[in-house]
This record gives structure tokens, C-alpha cells and sequence, in this order.
């Protein structure tokens, strides 16, 4: 398999937060960058974030002008599948959805070279399982950033069964191409990110709904006397309260212990859209940008 140098064509499925990110970090390392989606105005909104967040960092000083200028020059946005044909390195980053996911995995196998990497961002779906929907199960492995992207170090690489070690330390020195920090894991429901972290925020919403205290108070409590940076309800908004809860839902249903049913006030949010700062409103109320 190739060097984690060589590889230049990199297609990301899915515009969504994490998408749009992954293609961000992946265009300032220097590779072009195919950014699939089917929803258009999801494309939009991508390539405005990754221009506004390019622009954050130049502000900050932690890359030139010049740098931001030729990443955002080098990530194109496509509607179909067909535009990665040439990729050596696949993400997939589409809704946190098994069916969806083993449906991409095949179609990807279809379109993409026999020898390229395909990498899931899942954050809880069994990587062994949409690996038994590619062509070729060793080349599939979990690539799952940490959200926002451009900022966190972490990446949790998750071997399945059949993933090859030359598919691991492809992986892994891809991570540290983009200046992350891999992590390696096996395959388990909720790997070890959302095996610790979605229990926890599954509790604070727990305490919102039977009135131990208002969401101001829970995560005033996990920031200031935790040490958290962010309290677990506003972690919610930002990640997604969809994504948390179908992560509960897999550690419910593939682990099969009671402790880890999903708190209904997250479902009844999740019924009503408020799915947090991509819609404006969840825990907490937020401005469109
Ligand atoms: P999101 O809802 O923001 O975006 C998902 C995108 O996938 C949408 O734009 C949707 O239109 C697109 N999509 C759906 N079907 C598609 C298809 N067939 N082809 C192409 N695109 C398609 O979701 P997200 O928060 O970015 O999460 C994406 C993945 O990353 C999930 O597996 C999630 O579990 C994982 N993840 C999320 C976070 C987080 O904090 N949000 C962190 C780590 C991992």
C-alpha cells in the first residue's frame, strides 16, 4: 500500500460538520479534496465554513494567507460519488445511519480503485460490520476525527477484523500528515471516545429532565468543578443531538445493558429538529451563521 505521502486525491462523503472539516484539514496538508454530498445547500454551507474558518486561522496567525489561500483552491464539491473515482483515500462522513453507511460502503467499493483506503468518521457504528459491505474488508478502517476538526489533535483509529496493518499504519501516518495524534483502538460499540463521553452527556440530559437543574447549571457544575473546557449539554449542541442519540442508541443495542438506554428528553428534542447548533436550537439557543 502506498506512503502516507504519496497520496494526493482524497474524497470526502458527506458535507456536513464533520465533512466539511476533514476536507479543511485534508486541503491544507496539501491534497485535493473531493467533497461529495447529495444535499447542495449543504455543499454551500461547507465550503463557507471552511473559507470562514481558514480565514479564523490566518487571523490567528497558525497558517499564511498564502496557505489558506491554496487549500480552499484545492477542495472541489460534487453531488455524486463518480467525482472520487480517482481517490486513494476515501472518508465517509454521512449521517450517523448503519443502513446509509453499508450502502456507501458498497457503492464506494463500485467506484473507487481496488486499492484505495476507505475510512469511516462513524462514531459508534461497527467498523467490522461496513467493512462486510466493501469489496475488499481489509482496506476498510475508522478514521474518527474529533469535532472542529481543524482544532482538535485527536483522531481515534479504529481497526476492524480484517483491516490490514498496512491499512493501520497507512492510517496512522495520514493522522500524522494533517498534525494529529492517532490513537489505535479495536472494535467495540462507542470504540473509547463514546463509550466514556455519550453516557456522560446521556446523564446530564437525565438531570435536565427530572429537574436536578437547569441546563445552565449542569454544565456550569462539569466546567467549573470538572475542569471541563465545555459543559456536557453545550458538547451535545455542538456535536449534534442526533448523532448522540443514535450513538446511544447502538451502545443500548449492541451492549445490551439498561445503563445505557437513551434519556427520552434527548429523543423528544431530537422528534421536535432541535438538534442543536446546526439547527440553531438545542439545549441551548444559537444564531444561524
Ligand atoms: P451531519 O448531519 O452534520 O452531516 C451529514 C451529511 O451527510 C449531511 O450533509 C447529509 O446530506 C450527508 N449525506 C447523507 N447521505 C449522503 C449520501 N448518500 N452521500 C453523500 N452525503 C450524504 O453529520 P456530522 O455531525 O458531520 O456526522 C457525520 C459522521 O461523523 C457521523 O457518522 C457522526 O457519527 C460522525 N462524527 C460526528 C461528530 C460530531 O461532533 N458531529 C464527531 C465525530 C464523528
Amino acid at each position: 500500500m502506498m506512503r502516507p505521502s504519496d497520496v494526493t486525491r482524497v474524497g470526502v462523503v458527506g458535507a456536513g460538520t464533520m465533512g466539511g472539516g476533514i476536507a479543511h484539514v485534508f486541503g491544507l496538508a496539501g491534497a485535493s479534496v473531493r467533497l461529495v454530498d447529495v444535499d447542495a445547500a449543504a455543499l454551500d454551507r461547507a465550503l463557507a465554513s471552511i473559507e470562514r474558518n481558514l480565514s479564523r486561522q490566518v487571523a490567528r496567525e497558525v497558517v499564511s494567507g498564502d496557505e489558506a489561500a491554496a487549500a480552499l483552491g484545492r477542495i472541489e464539491s460534487a453531488r455524486d460519488l463518480e467525482a472520487m473515482a480517482d481517490a486513494e483515500v476515501v472518508i465517509e462522513a454521512a449521517n450517523e445511519d448503519p443502513g446509509l453507511k453499508f450502502a456507501l460502503f458498497e457503492t464506494l467499493s463500485a467506484v473507487v480503485s481496488r486499492n484505495a483506503l476507505l475510512a469511516s468518521n462513524t462514531s459508534s457504528i461497527s467498523i467490522t460490520r461496513i467493512a462486510a459491505h466493501a469489496a475488499d474488508p481489509a482496506r476498510v478502517i475508522g478514521m474518527h476525527f474529533m469535532n472542529p476538526v481543524p482544532v482538535m489533535r485527536l483522531v481515534e483509529v479504529i481497526r476492524g477484523l480484517e483491516t490490514s496493518d498496512e491499512a493501520t499504519d497507512l492510517t496512522l501516518g495520514l493522522c500524522r500528515r494533517l498534525s494529529k495524534t492517532p490513537v489505535l483502538a479495536n472494535d467495540f460499540p462507542g470504540f473509547v471516545a463514546n463509550r466514556i463521553l455519550m453516557p456522560m452527556i446521556n446523564e446530564a440530559v437525565y438531570c435536565l429532565m427530572e429537574g436536578v437543574a437547569d441546563a445552565e447549571a449542569v454544565d456550569a457544575v462539569m466546567k467549573l468543578g470538572m475542569n471541563h473546557p465545555m459543559g456536557p449539554l453545550a458538547l451535545a449542541d455542538l456535536i449534534g443531538l442526533d448523532t448522540c442519540l443514535a450513538i446511544m442508541r447502538v451502545l443500548h443495542a449492541e451492549l445490551g445493558d439498561s445503563k445505557y438506554r437513551p434519556c427520552p428528553l434527548l429523543a423528544k428534542y431530537v422528534a421536535a429538529g432541535r438538534l442543536g447548533r446546526k439547527t440553531g436550537r438545542g439545549f441551548y439557543r444559537y444564531e444561524r451563521t
